[in-house]
């Protein structure tokens, strides 16, 4: 599907991380950060006037922390957290935390299985079980049914590429991009938002309220209105978008 041509000067550029334009690794703490990858970004957010964003699952802190030195404007925990400017404050915390006893109860389905990774994200905790495939299946069931005493209306479930996530109610990168868009320097310009998972579908969906662009990557979309095929494919497109407009200025 091709692509039309970005106007930098108008755009603002959401960019997924893993699986966007990270390769997904055995592990979240694995993956791995191109050092061309830092420059194109720092390239790119230039060119928009900042207006470039992660948008992740991961806390911010966790991003700031894989993509060191560098600091970019982003939205954590799947919209729990929204910093519109990479040095200045975070806004959105409004995200409550889970309840301590479903926590513990996920916690044992995660020790009950080897290679079965438990992360606390505080307002959410994510089951990994990308080194142990054969098991996914069980890990989503008791994360099922050990949610299931719980009110619905207290957490949602959210499945990804070999991840089954609770999160607390009421946020989700939807929400999170429309109020990331009423900050400088992300209002009035129009988003190109690209993600791979099924949890940027909620992102995808706010696009049009302000003309802008869904793209996904790997996975074909109804409504998107364009496709990478893998995340290198996402970064070349990234650095064509850093020279082009260099060369152009
Ligand atoms: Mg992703």
């Amino acid at each position: 599907m091709p692509l039309e041509p970005i106007d930098l000067h108008k755009a603002a550029i959401l960019l997924d991380v893993d699986g966007t334009i990270l390769d997904i690794a055995p592990t979240p703490h694995d993956v791995q950060v191109p050092e061309t990858l830092r420059a194109t970004l720092t390239q790119v957010s230039h060119r928009v006037g900042g207006a470039l964003a992660l948008v992740s699952g991961r806390p911010i802190g966790d991003l700031d922390f894989i993509f060191a030195p560098m600091r970019l404007a982003a939205v954590g925990g799947h919209g729990a957290e929204i910093r519109p400017t990479p040095n200045g404050g975070m806004f959105g915390q409004r995200a409550t935390s889970l309840d301590r006893d479903m926590k513990r109860a996920l916690a044992q389905i995660a020790s009950r299985h080897e290679c079965v990774g438990f992360e606390d994200k505080g307002y959410s905790v994510a089951l990994h079980y990308r080194l142990a495939l054969d098991q996914g299946l069980d890990v989503v069931d008791e994360v099922f049914r050990a949610c299931k005493p719980f009110p619905p209306s207290s957490y949602e479930l959210l499945t990804g590429k070999a991840v089954i996530e609770v999160k607390s109610p009421g946020f989700d990168k939807g929400t999170a991009v429309r109020e990331l868009m009423t900050y400088p320097p992300f209002t009035g310009r129009m988003p190109v938002f690209i993600g791979d998972d099924t949890t940027d579908e909620a992102a995808f969906a706010v696009m049009p309220e302000f003309d802008g662009l869904a793209i996904s990557v790997g996975r074909k979309v109804l409504g998107v209105s364009a496709r990478f095929q893998t995340p290198h494919d996402v970064r070349q497109w990234l650095e064509r978008l850093g020279t082009e407009v260099a060369a152009a200025s």
